[in-house]
């Protein structure tokens, strides 16, 4: 039998779960924040001890986050805006100032809602499409990843806000982020909830099971992840998203058959509903004492 990665997580085994169901060529564009293929993804294995869903054949993503260009996320900018504050507001019961890193920060719009409430707020994002979007609006958002600040460079507080699944070591990346944090600092983090209702009901053809996803978490392989990683879970909970209604009825319309399919209508993107699914999971973290 042919040998196949260990869970990224615990280091465990992983068998096979479901075979790659990717139509064409990989490209950026497959990665967009926006994309709408659901239960597109390659092969997806499962850990035989602690149950981590990893995509095992996309070992090198970072290349199309560089050359990303998402013109529908910006177009979205308002309401997500609105989740960046809702999600800052929640931040605050834990700490209400101090120097905030969001990692993964998109064109910016967390950096924005973060320092508007009062934090020392900046941003790292590999794509550089996405980060000068965010430099025409004098946001701090840095290109790069994690690793390219410099080494002493120290956070109270870092953000990793639907990113976590993205990356190929998602362990390696909580354990930079609590290096980077100062004593007892803060970090939120925020990932779909594959054991999640909708997920069940769903199986392959929820959607958040696309290419960009290399990474499934429950509420059991986060906790075990952020523990493994040096933190300890403060509070937990399970966080809502705002969307226009046009976002929503072009992804509602994926689930019909596609003759069925219409719209969606210019109305629609004057409307924005505040969503929770409880499919999402989002922690605060604590660095553990040493
Ligand atoms: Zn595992």
């Amino acid at each position: 039998m042919e040998e196949t990665e260990t869970c990224r997580i615990c280091s465990s085994s992983t068998k096979l779960k479901w075979p790659s169901s990717l139509e064409g060529e990989l490209s950026s564009n497959s990665f967009a924040i926006t994309d709408a293929h659901y239960g597109q993804t390659s092969a997806v294995y499962g850990c035989s001890t602690c149950g981590f869903m990893q995509c095992n054949d996309l070992s090198d993503v970072l290349s199309f986050y560089e050359t990303l260009q998402d013109q529908a996320y910006e177009q979205g900018r308002k309401e997500r805006y609105q989740q960046s504050r809702a999600l800052i507001d929640y931040l605050q019961k834990f700490q209400k100032t101090g120097s905030l890193l969001d990692v993964g920060a998109g064109s910016g719009i967390l950096v924005e809602a973060a320092a508007k409430a009062g934090y020392e707020a900046t941003g790292i994002e590999p794509s550089r499409w996405l980060q000068e979007e965010a430099e025409k609006l004098n946001l701090s958002v840095k290109k790069g990843v994690l690793s390219d600040l410099p080494d002493e460079q120290r956070f109270e507080i870092i953000t990793l806000i639907d990113v976590i699944e993205h990356v190929v070591d998602p362990l390696g990346l909580l354990t930079d982020i609590r290096q980077r944090l100062h004593n007892r600092g803060l970090c939120m983090v925020a990932t779909p909830d594959c054991r999640s209702f909708f997920a069940r009901l769903l199986g392959r053809r929820w959607w958040h099971y696309r290419v960009a996803h290399i990474g499934y978490f429950d509420p059991k392989t986060l906790t075990l992840a952020c523990e493994k990683a040096g933190f300890e879970i403060i509070a937990q909970k399970r966080p809502g998203w705002f969307f226009t209604m046009d976002y929503l009825w072009v992804r509602v319309m994926q689930y019909l058959p596609k003759w069925i399919r219409f719209g969606p209508f210019n109305w629609m993107k004057r409307i924005t509903l505040p969503i929770n699914l409880r499919d999402s999971l989002l922690v605060v973290l604590r660095v553990k004492d040493s």
